[in-house]
Parts: structure tokens; C-alpha cells; sequence
């Protein structure tokens, strides 16, 4: 008879806005985990109070994950049960996470993702744009790099998804005008499940005049790019 492994390692997805996006699930492992790894103890402590859980946080973010990666491993080989969540939707989509999974996957600890939020699956379903088939690109690099990855993106058949802040949206549609047309069709979704929720549909050209009238941008933002004809 074949004893199930315990999972010793939870992927927990948090809200990236509405409070209400947090599972019944991510709720009960949360309860269960004997510590919490946070990306920040101070953002994850008041979701945390919000949910009325009290348990032991500790930080795990991109400063020191390499140096207590190690330390998390042998605490879970020793029996401890870790909830990893980063500031807000899905640990390891441009958060934290990644190198945690790796070591626990090489140490043969078993590991469980629960589904739930992220920011850019409402962003691309909300594009229009097909989405049976796309990238995702994340934050593009600042400097070194960025051009070299435009450059090569300007091929990309697919749909492309990629995470920007809002005082780059500008400057980023421009160049994207630049590589890719001023008529390739585009998406701007801003402050998803938030109170001023809003995207923008058209074309590289038009979206760029409807953002520049409305003045300042604010919050977070996800581009959708339709990929290459
Ligand atoms: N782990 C997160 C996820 O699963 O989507 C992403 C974290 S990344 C550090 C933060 C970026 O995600 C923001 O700069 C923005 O591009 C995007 N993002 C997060 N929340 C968002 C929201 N409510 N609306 C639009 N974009 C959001």
C-alpha cells in the first residue's frame, strides 16, 4: 500500500487587490503552515490580521533568498511545513519563489502551487487578443538588454504580456511603437480588481493618445501586445 507524501512546501497566491480574491483554500493552508514565508512581513502580516491568522513570518525575499535557501530546506527535512507568499498574487511570477521551488524539486520535497490570483490572466483576457497562445515577458529589462530583447519580440508571432510600472508606460509604448508599429494592437490594463479598474484597448498609436490625454498614470499596470501577423 503506497503512503501518500506530505507537501512540505505551499504556493500561496494573495490578492493583487480585491481581498475577496483569496481562496477558501489559500485561507485553510495558511492556518495549517507552521511558518509563513513573506516577501514582505509587513504587507503579508496585515492580510494575514485581515484573515485573523496569527502564525510564525518569516522574510524570504530577492535579497536574502539565496543565502537561506539552504536553511529552509533542512528546517523542511526536519518536518516544518512552509506557506510562501510574496506581496500580492502568485509567488514566483515576477516575485520571489523560483529558486525556493528548484531546491525543494533537487531535495525531493514535494511541493504544491494552489491556483489563484495573478495579474495577468484577467489582463490578457480582457485584451481581446488571442490568448490560446501567448508569452510572458514580465518586466522588460531597464537598460542593458532591452533593446536586444525588443528587437527579437518584434518577430514573436504570439501574444506578448508584459508587467510595467506606470511612470515607464509611456516611454514603453513608444518604443514599442518604435519595434513593432504604430498599428499593432495593444492593451493597458491598470489597478486590476481595484476600485479604478480600467483598460484601454486600440492600437499602439491610439492607446498611446487616449493615456496621453488623460494625463498622469497611476498604479499597476499590465501591457498585452498582440504578436506578429
Ligand atoms: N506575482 C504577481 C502576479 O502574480 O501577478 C506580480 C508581482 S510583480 C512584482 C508586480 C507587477 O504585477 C506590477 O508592477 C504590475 O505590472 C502587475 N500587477 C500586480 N497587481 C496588479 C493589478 N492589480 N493590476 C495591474 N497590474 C498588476
Amino acid at each position: 500500500m503506497s503512503v501518500a507524501i506530505p507537501t512540505q512546501l505551499y504556493i500561496v497566491p494573495t490578492p493583487i487587490g480585491n481581498l475577496e480574491d483569496i481562496t477558501l483554500r489559500a485561507i485553510r493552508i495558511l492556518k495549517e503552515a507552521d511558518v509563513i514565508l513573506c516577501e514582505d512581513t509587513r504587507t503579508s502580516g496585515r492580510l494575514l490580521s485581515h484573515l485573523g491568522i496569527s502564525k510564525p513570518l518569516q522574510s524570504y525575499h530577492t535579497f536574502n533568498e539565496h543565502q537561506i535557501v539552504t536553511n529552509i530546506i533542512s528546517k523542511i527535512k526536519d518536518g516544518t511545513t512552509f506557506a510562501l507568499v510574496s506581496d500580492a498574487g502568485t509567488p514566483a511570477i515576477s516575485d520571489p519563489g523560483f529558486l525556493l521551488v528548484r531546491e525543494c524539486l533537487r531535495n525531493e520535497i514535494k511541493i504544491e502551487c494552489l491556483p489563484g490570483p495573478t495579474a495577468f490572466v484577467p489582463a490578457l483576457v480582457k485584451s481581446g487578443l488571442p490568448s490560446d497562445s501567448f508569452v510572458f515577458e514580465g518586466f522588460l529589462p531597464h537598460k542593458k538588454g532591452r533593446q536586444t530583447r525588443l528587437k527579437l519580440l518584434s518577430e514573436e508571432s504570439r501574444t506578448i504580456i508584459f508587467y510595467e510600472s506606470p511612470m515607464r508606460l509611456i516611454k514603453t509604448l513608444e518604443q514599442f511603437k518604435e519595434y513593432f508599429g504604430a498599428e499593432r494592437l495593444v492593451s493597458v490594463s491598470r489597478e486590476l480588481s481595484k476600485l479604478y479598474e480600467e483598460t484601454v484597448n486600440g492600437t499602439i498609436e491610439e492607446v498611446l493618445d487616449k493615456i496621453n490625454k488623460k494625463g498622469e498614470v497611476r498604479g499597476e499596470i499590465v501591457i498585452v501586445l498582440s504578436g506578429k501577423e
